[in-house]
């Protein structure tokens, strides 16, 4: 395994930056290495993107490969991806980004300058024979949704890059990611987001999952804590190089309605599955993340309530900042 230098300084490139991960990680790297030392790039590019930022599509491995070695990457967050629920709507797709992304990742840390590599999978990679409750680390997985079967595939690739040309990559499987900041980009845990922005515009939401649909969840803060906490750990505590699973709030709709109501007492919620309840019942309820606790000492900090409080809070001076039509 390749050993970190004891003057180690982070030179940052993130892909998929404008995506609600994206937005939020690059802000927090910014913030912890500078603003110049951390560059951010996707494919769509805006007037908003926050500079040093590029236009850059990962599939192109050509000038992938360029812009590692003009600034001199060392550190590569690749976030692009095809989530579940979009790519149902084109499988073929999904699955070429979503793999050639991570190829050209991998080789690039075989072929340039860049020493490390973070790259998300996620809970998905569990299906309908996989343990509901407290899903462990390693046991039966068999994904149903083409998103699934990629993040599943993606792992192994991680795994083999790490054992045969000492790749230094990290990868966590994230659970449904709730955050204020930014929108969820088509997954299918996107309705705990959406839920808080309705009910404090609408005092309504209509549900696309039954109301006793269990998911894990966590709260984005504990999300980029994960993150730059498994990238900063020493390389010898990384004894999982497939992908950590990660655990946060286990709830249900029903139970997440409750949560909102003690704050909006007159909220309601209906509920109208639609197509995202047959991936989400293929999913784990809850995640056993011990190993992420034992190799790198991982903790979250928030349970439903206190996500649901900051949420709702930081919406409500969000929504009571803006002009409403
Ligand atoms: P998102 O869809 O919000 O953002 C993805 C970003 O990638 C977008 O800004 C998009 O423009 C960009 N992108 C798409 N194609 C690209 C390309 N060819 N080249 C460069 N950029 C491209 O997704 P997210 O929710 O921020 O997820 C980021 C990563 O985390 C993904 O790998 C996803 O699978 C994983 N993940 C997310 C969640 C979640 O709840 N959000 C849960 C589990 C795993």
């Amino acid at each position: 395994m390749k050993r970190e230098k004891d003057s180690f300084t982070p030179k940052v490139l993130v892909i998929g930056a404008l995506g609600q991960i994206g937005q939020e990680l690059l802000l927090a790297l910014r913030d912890r290495y500078g603003q110049d030392a951390v560059i951010g790039s996707d494919i769509r590019v805006t007037d908003e993107a926050p500079a040093p930022f590029i236009s850059l599509d990962v599939m192109n491995r050509k000038k992938l490969f360029e812009v590692i070695e003009q600034h001199q990457i060392n550190t590569l967050y690749n976030l692009a991806a095809i989530l579940s629920a979009k790519g149902e709507q084109n499988p073929e797709f999904a699955w070429k980004l979503n793999m050639e992304g991570l190829l050209n990742s991998l080789e690039a840390a075989r072929h340039t300058c860049l020493e490390k590599i973070f790259w998300p999978s996620s809970i998905a990679v569990f299906g309908p024979n996989s343990d509901k409750n407290q899903t462990p680390q390693l046991g039966i997985m068999d994904p149903t949704t083409v998103y699934g079967i990629s993040k599943l595939a993606g792992e192994r690739w991680c795994d083999y890059y790490s054992e045969k040309y000492d790749v230094d990559v990290r990868s966590l499987r994230y659970p449904g990611l709730i955050g204020y900041t930014s929108m969820p980009g088509g997954g299918t845990t996107d309705y705990a987001v959406e839920i808080f922005h309705e009910a404090l515009q609408k005092g309504t939401y209509e549900c696309f999952l039954s109301a006793d649909t269990p998911l894990p969840m966590m709260f984005m803060p504990d999300a980029i804590k994960a993150t730059i906490q498994i990238m900063e750990a020493p390389a010898e505590s990384i004894r999982i190089r497939s992908s950590y699973n990660l655990g946060g709030i286990s709830f249900t709709p029903a139970e997440l309605v409750v949560a909102i109501q003690q704050h909006l007492p007159t909220f309601q919620c209906s509920y109208a599955p639609d197509f995202r309840q047959a991936i989400a019942d293929s999913w784990p309820g809850s995640i056993d993340d011990s190993a992420a606790s034992e190799d790198w000492n991982w903790q979250a900090d928030y349970d439903l309530n206190a996500m649901t409080e900051e949420m709702l809070m930081q919406l409500s001076a969000h929504y009571a900042s803006v002009p409403q039509p």
